[in-house]
């Protein structure tokens, strides 16, 4: 019996007659199916949005809103092991990443901005007048409105309830629609909602495909207020050209081609491990992931090996073994893309450290989307292999010799989202840092995430900032009100 993946408009559950098979990427089995909206799915979810605005919803206090996001945590909590199910099937990544990071992390997205929203301050100014009198300003923050938050596969409760929680927080109404690749999650927190009696029409979720779809008529519906998306760079920039008639907010998280440096006073075995686990985490499918790994001179040749001996030793396994490292790539199309990188690096003159190919099992993942954790060296920094993300498990491993050489080469990208950099050099540290061109610098750690941070990237990995207060200013308009007293 397979799950219908429906649409929550207005604490309704609806179907659609058109649908689409929801697979599981570790044997390319069929388990389930997905309603695909429409533009009359996306009106009805819009007018649902618009009467919450001015209905119950709209009517809440801050200290209400904040409890109702203190309702969906504990929900999901409730209904724990059901997200795990549904993250690890959706996508074959581990239990033990569901468990531990990704449907944690969706829990502590609603409790931190429940929290953060309670302290949330505004300004106020005393304006001296020009016939001596006194002007009071102050600035209160209201909803921007309706809110179309999509979001992608790789990390799919995760990356859907970072936009969610902060736009309910601060009032607005939400149309979120998560990627066709994973639905399931997002399903099953719109029953969490329904179940807890959510005010109707507050929280909406839509599913579809993106472009010519449910997507494309989410973000071309005139009564929209602004736009949060996670995904391509090119999605992204196709988004802001739709919206740019109406002037419409958006807040883009968008691709990386993430660079990581390892200076020849790191602790070695400490920048070997990080590498490992920024290149082959959820199989390389995180927009954070390191694909190009720079590595001085003096210690290269010991890096290459001992992270192809690491790399060898990764196990691709089923989701429920303790012992499986990587998971299957999110669809047969991407395990495509994926490969076409592997063949095009070939032809721009790489040497292939390890991997590069498809693994066989001889069970049931042989009918699957899998690729071997893979290393390149030799190609030039111009390559496309070296320009274009791929977001797939391998990295490219080239030598430099000063310290600027580095840091031109790193930043010589069309991105800009997050840089690791490895060195025990304090000053180093400080001096390298401020001068990478990303939104995001770890030093000696990689992906150590603290929500009230500013989260984003810069060039071709987006527009704006989110996490913390950023995301309080993102969610809300700010009005300044100016009194003569
Ligand atoms: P994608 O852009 O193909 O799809 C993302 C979402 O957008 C999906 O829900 C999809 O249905 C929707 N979509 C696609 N076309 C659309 C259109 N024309 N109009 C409206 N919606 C549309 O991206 P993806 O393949 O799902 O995700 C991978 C990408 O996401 C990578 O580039 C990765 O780097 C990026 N990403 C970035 C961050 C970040 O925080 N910067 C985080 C995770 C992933």
């Amino acid at each position: 019996m397979t799950k219908l993946i429906q649409h929550y408009i207005g604490d309704r559950f609806i179907q659609s007659a058109k649908r689409f098979a929801n697979i599981n990427p570790v044997d390319g089995s069929i388990i389930g199916e997905i309603c695909e909206a429409g533009t009359e799915e996306v009106d009805l979810a819009v007018k649902a949005a618009r009467a919450a605005l001015a209905g119950e919803w709209g009517r809440c206090s801050v200290a209400q809103r904040a409890d109702w996001l203190q309702r969906l945590a504990a929900g999901i909590e409730q209904h724990f092991d059901a997200f795990v199910q549904a993250e690890v099937r959706d996508t074959g990544r581990t239990v033990h990443q569901a468990r531990t990071l990704d449907v944690p992390r969706a829990i502590a997205n609603f409790r931190f901005f429940a929290d953060m929203v309670r302290h949330a301050h505004t300004e106020c100014f005393e304006t001296t007048t020009a016939d001596g009198g006194r002007a009071l300003n102050y600035t209160v923050r209201k909803p921007l409105g309706v809110v179309v938050a999509i979001s992608p596969w790789n990390l799919p409760i995760l990356l859907f309830s970072w936009k969610v929680a902060p736009a309910l927080a601060l009032g607005n109404a939400v149309i979120a629609k998560p990627s066709e690749e994973t639905p399931s999650s997002a399903f099953l927190l719109a029953q969490v909602a329904h179940e807890i009696g959510f005010p109707a029409g507050a929280f909406n979720v839509l599913h579809g495909l993106g472009g010519n779809s449910t997507g494309q008529a989410m973000i071309s519906h005139a009564d929209i207020d602004a736009v949060t998306f996670t995904g391509a760079s090119s999605t992204g920039a196709h988004i802001m050209k739709t919206v740019a008639d109406d002037v419409r907010d958006v807040s883009f998280e968008l691709g990386g081609k993430n660079a990581a440096i390892i200076f020849e006073d790191a602790d070695f075995e400490a920048a070997i491990k990080g590498v490992l686990a920024s290149t082959f985490t959820n199989s390389g499918q995180v927009c954070l992931c390191t694909e190009r790994v720079l590595v001085h001179r003096s210690i290269f040749d010991r890096f290459v090996s001992a992270l192809k001996a690491q790399t060898e030793a990764l196990v691709l396994g089923l989701p429920e073994d303790p012992a499986t490292d990587i998971g299957p790539m999110i669809s047969q199309k991407h395990q495509a893309k994926v490969l076409s990188y592997f063949q095009l690096a070939r032809e721009e003159g790489a040497t292939v450290v390890t991997g590069g190919d498809v693994p066989s099992f001889g069970d049931a993942r042989d009918q699957g989307f899998w690729v071997r954790p893979s290393i390149w060296t030799g190609l030039p920094d111009d390559a496309r292999c070296l320009r274009e993300e791929i977001f797939g498990p391998v990295c490219h491993i080239a030598a430099f010799d000063t310290e600027d050489e580095a840091i031109d080469r790193a930043n010589d990208s069309d991105y800009g989202l997050a840089t690791a950099i490895w060195t025990r050099d304090v000053s180093r540290a400080h001096r390298v840092s401020p001068r990478m061109r990303s939104g995001l610098v770890w030093v000696n750690t990689w992906y150590l995430r603290d929500l009230r941070t500013p989260f984003g990237g810069v060039r071709r990995s987006g527009i704006g900032r989110e996490g913390g207060r950023y995301s309080l200013d993102f969610y809300s308009e700010i009005t300044n009100i100016c009194v003569k007293v």
